[in-house]
């Protein structure tokens, strides 16, 4: 009689980016990076999940033995609203970018934050801390940031939106805590100037020129734009006033990190993957 033998196999742990729409994300790129860089041995899909239908997808990957998904456009309040647990940057963002499956259920988080101010503090090497600070937006991505942006203890933080009321919304949530933020309609933003202005406006996408004074940049200003990808009209605005000039790469590749932190407990190396995907745009 021959023994049967069962020879241990590994299946790689599975991850995705779930969107809609989905095909432009450079997440796998920069997951598959990170995994080869730090040895882990993991799978990370694009899935397009149809636009009523987040949480079903959510249940079907969870079924499939997912441990974990990063959330983009439209389905970050979903996911919020999906998890069980939250972290406290998720409460505080009021969306939620990364779930994380496991037997305590589905935890969401938000690195969106964290993101761009570790983009802005560790590779922009500009600190935050007593600087003047300008947040133009008030959607989802603005939203994510306000919090990690405070607890750098800027000396001001004005957001400023094209429907002041959100702007306004967004700003009591952090009055009590923080009193150097403030709402501002673009026309207040005369005669003001900052050292670091951030757009969080989807204006990119249709080059659209914000309605902005270029009198805002300060010297030695620090213009980030979250958009990545193209040279936006803000960008051109904050190049020809003098301003260094940021896309949001630097953010996209270091929320990535972040999330890969939170499930793989490694922080990968991002300097070199960011360059990586820039040489591939
Ligand atoms: P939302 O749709 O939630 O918010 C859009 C914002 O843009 C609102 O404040 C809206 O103002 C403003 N806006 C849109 N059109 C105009 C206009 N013509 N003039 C003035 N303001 C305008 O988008 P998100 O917050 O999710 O995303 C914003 C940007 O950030 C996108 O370009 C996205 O790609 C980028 N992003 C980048 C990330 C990265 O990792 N680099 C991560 C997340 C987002 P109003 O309230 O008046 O409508």
């Amino acid at each position: 009689m021959v023994d049967k033998v069962v020879k241990p196999f590994s299946v790689a742990d599975r991850y995705a980016v779930v969107g809609n729409p989905i095909a432009h994300s450079k997440s796998p790129l920069i997951h598959e990076a990170f995994a080869k860089q730090t040895g882990q041995e993991i799978s990370y899909e694009r899935i397009l999940a149809p636009v009523d239908g987040f949480e079903a997808t959510v249940r079907e990957l969870i079924m499939q033995g997912y441990k974990g998904i990063n959330v983009t456009v439209p389905f970050k309040l979903e996911a919020f609203q999906l998890a069980n647990t939250l972290s406290a940057r998720a409460q505080d963002a009021g969306a939620v970018n990364t779930l994380i499956f496991n037997d305590a259920g589905i935890t969401g988080d938000n690195t969106d934050g964290a993101g761009i101010v570790r983009d802005i503090e560790q590779n922009l090497n500009i600190a935050i801390a007593g600087k003047r600070i300008l947040l133009i937006g008030a959607g989802g991505a603005a939203e994510g940031v306000i919090a990690p942006i405070l607890a750098h203890q800027p000396q001001a933080l004005v957001v400023a939106n094209r429907t002041i009321e959100k702007a306004q919304r967004m700003v009591s949530k952090h009055l009590i805590n923080h009193r150097q933020i403030s709402a501002s309609t673009f026309e207040g933003l005369q005669n003001q100037t900052f050292d670091i202005v951030i757009n969080a406006t989807s204006t990119g996408l249709s080059d659209t020129a914000l309605p902005i004074p270029s009198s805002i940049f300060a010297k030695g200003c620090l213009a980030y734009d979250m958009m990545y990808g193209r040279e936006t009209p803000f960008m051109q605005q904050a190049r020809a006033s003098g301003a260094q000039v940021a896309d949001g790469l630097g953010m996209l590749v270091e929320q990535a990190a972040e999330a890969f932190y939170i499930w793989r407990g490694v922080r990968p190396e991002t300097r070199s993957v960011m360059q990586q995907i820039r040489d591939l745009s």
